[in-house]
């Protein structure tokens, strides 16, 4: 969906790499991340500031392949080592689909997937908490609490083309990503922000010990794509000619709002399906009411005599993802809303004519 909007970019987030450059494992060893890039720190720190979304004073900013690689950071730097049981992992279902199977991947002595945070009894845990939801889109808060519970807030999807920005998080550990900010999923670059420094260190120190850091050339393609977003606002607020219409967030609501619209029509005309009720609130950011527009649509068959929704689409050429991967009643799947213009158009032809 964004491809459209960086193909009108130009230069802006164009970079060039001679071949004696980033040839370094370090970037700068004053830094508790090591081989954080100064200038994708400064582009991270000058967006969240910009966007408002996420508190950055007094918080260490830390890079990783991919938010993925952060969160598997963070699960190893949240679990003592040595403790007589792994650290149960938990998250309110429907969850992410790979928040189970990246914790459980290397049958990890240090921690274990346990499931649906609201079944789980115990006080010693790591609580995933994924807001706007992935599949469902819900805004949300932690359902644990103890003294020696810890949370991991995933912000993938907290930007203003998701939904509304409503307060600067500031949790100790929050997870952002291009992938979903910017749509450079291929960059393969997350950050995390990270309040206590011994949590920190023992973060980098697993980025040390997994990949000896994070692909230099990523992170100044990131920096420049992120630093593209921040002057499409702030040079246009200058009154600078050219920029006025290279706003990536005004991009995204756009084109989210108009593809949640035909989705619910297509739902409605098909009468089979039922989507999460549209929430709104306003947006610290963009200064007026705004819709949430999940990047995925959590949709349900509600025909009875369809029990697994995912074969049932499939049957029809619709390709998702069934509840059942995400702890969730296989009636429902997730789709994603994020597929290029021709592919997200074919879908809701399809879609619409189900009944
Ligand atoms: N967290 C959530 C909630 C996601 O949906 C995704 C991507 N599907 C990720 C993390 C992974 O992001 P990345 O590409 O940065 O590894």
């Amino acid at each position: 969906m964004f491809e459209a909007f960086w193909r009108e970019t130009g230069d802006a987030a164009e970079i060039v790499i001679p071949g004696w450059q980033t040839m370094s494992y370090f970037s700068d060893v004053t830094n508790v991340c090591w081989f954080l890039e100064p200038g994708f720190d400064h582009e991270v720190r000058r967006l969240h500031r910009l966007v408002g979304n996420a508190a950055v004073d007094g918080y260490h900013v830390l890079v990783g392949t991919g938010s993925t690689q952060l969160f598997m950071a963070a699960l190893y730097a949240l679990s003592p080592p040595g403790a007589d049981e792994p650290m149960s992992v938990v998250s309110t279902a429907p969850y992410y689909s790979s928040y189970p199977a990246v914790t459980d991947f290397l049958q990890s002595g240090l921690f274990k997937w346990a499931g649906d945070a609201n079944a789980f009894n115990g006080d010693t845990y790591i609580e995933l908490v994924c807001s706007p939801n992935n599949p469902d889109g819900s805004i949300r808060e932690a359902v644990l609490a103890s003294e020696t519970g810890k949370a991991v807030h995933d912000l993938a999807y907290y930007w203003p083309q998701y939904t509304p920005i409503t307060r600067r998080a500031d949790h100790d550990i929050m997870l952002f990503t291009v992938s979903k900010s910017t749509g450079h999923a291929g960059t393969r670059i997350g950050w995390a922000l990270v309040k206590d420094r011994g949590i920190a260190q023992k973060m980098t120190k697993f980025i040390e010990l997994n990949t000896i850091g994070v692909s230099k050339d990523s992170q100044l393609r990131a920096a420049k794509v992120l630093k593209a977003v921040s002057d499409g606002y702030e040079l246009a607020a200058e009154g600078k000619q050219g920029h006025h219409h290279h706003r990536l967030f005004d991009f995204g609501r756009r084109k989210m709002v108009e593809r949640w619209s035909m989705l619910r029509e297509a739902a409605a005309a098909s009468g089979i399906f039922s989507l999460p009720e549209e929430t709104s609130d306003y947006c610290n950011f963009t200064k007026e009411m705004a819709a949430t527009n999940p990047a995925f649509a959590w949709l349900r068959c509600d025909r009875e005599d369809v029990e697994d929704c995912a074969s049932f689409l499939r049957t029809h050429k619709i390709l998702t993802r069934s509840g059942s991967q995400f702890g969730a009643d296989p009636r429902y799947v997730r789709v994603s809303m994020l597929d290029r213009d021709e592919a997200y158009d074919i879908f809701i032809k399809r879609l619409a004519s189900l009944k």
